[in-house]
């Protein structure tokens, strides 16, 4: 494919020489108007609750870990220290940090989406099997629904973190586990899916061919579920339900954004699904008080370009060049989620695009002067910030004044690192 030359002139030249970024959306328009459009919406959100609530009980059951949170899986929200956030922001400003890299169960944000679709799949398979609306749902651990559950596979395909924990909370339940791999998982992440008994498929394509995989796979096997990263309702609604858990959290800490001092919220974005449905579930809390900026790999821009062209077009970052290499593995993907292009078109502020130098350096400061234990991709969002409101690189103007105003506050979205191995952190640090 190459792009259409009216469609090349809507992206900055310095995206297809892997030059980092700061890209204004201009579809952006009022919240309330990107949300009439929407395909999913606030009775979306509290259905993904209220199924949260009632699997709660099941997950602490499952995971000892989750015993303390009577079974929700949430992070800390943690203000970041006056001195490290005035360089990101400057002085006037404050940033917190939301620590979904240290998410219960998975270590990474995408216990909020694939634990979700998982646990909404096992439901449906024991509804239809005559389990009541009503009934225990630790009940669903037992070996009798574990053994009706190994009657179904779950499909997947990951780069690592998705295949890892849908693979997590489907061996627990019972299901049979197949997660098809890109060429950027590592090792660990593969050691440790086989450790739970889950077939793992190696893909020498990129992610959206190991997608591509699984898919087939899953329409080739009667009773199979595919956790569909590119189309997924269920992984959007799930990764929706984080804004209610962060607003609450911001409440409790005084933090009452507006239009005039927003909330401004850092996303790592690779096929766009955690993202697209934190922004989505902001936008219906805070409206036109938080503004959402979602950060790429310089050589992976898939979702900046995908917003360029529009959703309706089909995009990869080697149209323009790139080859989709990034140390930020969880990021590493060519071709966005047009669903969620579609969806978030309205509500993306702006998307940054950040160097593997920039990621490094920031997962090595983070772990010296804050204690924050992060792989590359989940310091996508401090790398975009200091680059963005610093105002340096912008490809075209500064930056917009929501980003700078004197009572903005920052959130930074840390989205994965917590159970990388010991000597794979090491690795980092010094690389
Ligand atoms: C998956 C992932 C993301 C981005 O989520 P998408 O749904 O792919 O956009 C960000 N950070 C980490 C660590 C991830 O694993």
């Amino acid at each position: 494919m190459t792009l259409a030359a009216a469609d090349r002139a809507r992206v900055p030249a310095e995206v297809g020489i892997g030059r980092p970024v700061v890209w204004h959306n201009p579809a952006r328009v009022a919240s309330a108007d990107a949300l009439a459009a929407s395909p999913i919406g606030a009775a979306d959100v509290a259905r993904g609750h209220a199924l949260w609530a009632r699997c709660a009980p099941l997950l602490a059951t499952l995971f000892p870990e989750l015993a303390a949170s009577d079974g929700r899986i949430d992070s800390a929200l943690v203000a970041l220290d006056p001195p490290l956030a005035a360089t990101l922001v400057g002085g006037a400003q404050r940033v917190w940090v939301k620590t979904d890299h240290a998410l219960p169960v998975t270590g990474c944000i995408k216990a909020r989406g694939g634990v979700f679709e998982v646990l909404g799949f096992a439901l449906d398979v024991a509804t239809a099997a005559g389990f009541g609306r009503d009934a225990d749902v630790t009940q669903l651990a037992s070996p009798a629904w574990r053994a009706r559950f190994a009657r179904h596979a779950v499909l997947v395909g990951s780069t690592g973190n998705l295949g890892f924990s849908v693979g997590l909370v489907a061996r627990a339940l019972g299901f049979e586990a197949e997660v098809h791999l890109s060429r950027d998982a590592k090792a660990w992440k593969k050691d440790r899916l086989r450790a739970l008994g889950v077939r793992v498929v190696e893909h020498v394509g990129d992610y959206t061919m190991a997608v591509a995989a699984a898919r087939a796979r899953a329409a080739a096997t009667p009773g199979a579920h595919f956790v569909d990263d590119e189309t997924s309702r269920e992984l959007f609604v799930g990764y929706a339900t984080a804004a209610d858990a962060i607003a609450a959290q911001l409440d409790a800490a005084g933090v009452h954004p507006t239009p005039a001092a927003p909330l401004v919220v850092w996303l790592p974005c690779g096929v766009g699904g955690a993202p697209g449905g934190v922004t989505l579930g902001l936008a219906l809390r805070y409206g036109d008080a938080v503004r959402c900026v979602w950060v790429e790999p310089v050589r992976s821009p898939c979702m900046l370009l995908q917003l360029a062209v529009g959703a309706a077009t089909p995009v990869s970052v080697r149209d323009v060049g790139l080859d989709n290499v990034t140390v930020a593995d969880g990021l590493a993907v060519a071709e966005a989620s047009r669903f969620v292009a579609q969806t978030c078109a309205g509500l993306v502020d702006a998307v940054v695009t950040v160097d593997d130098a920039s990621l490094l350096a920031w997962v090595r400061r983070l772990w010296h002067e804050a204690g924050l234990r992060l792989e590359p991709a989940a310091a996508a969002g401090f790398a975009a910030c200091a680059q963005a409101v610093a105002g340096q690189r912008t490809s075209d103007r500064a930056p917009i004044p929501a980003w700078v105003a004197p009572g903005a506050v920052h959130v930074i979205w840390t989205t994965g690192g917590a159970l990388l191995p010991e000597a794979v952190f090491e690795a980092l640090l010094a690389a």
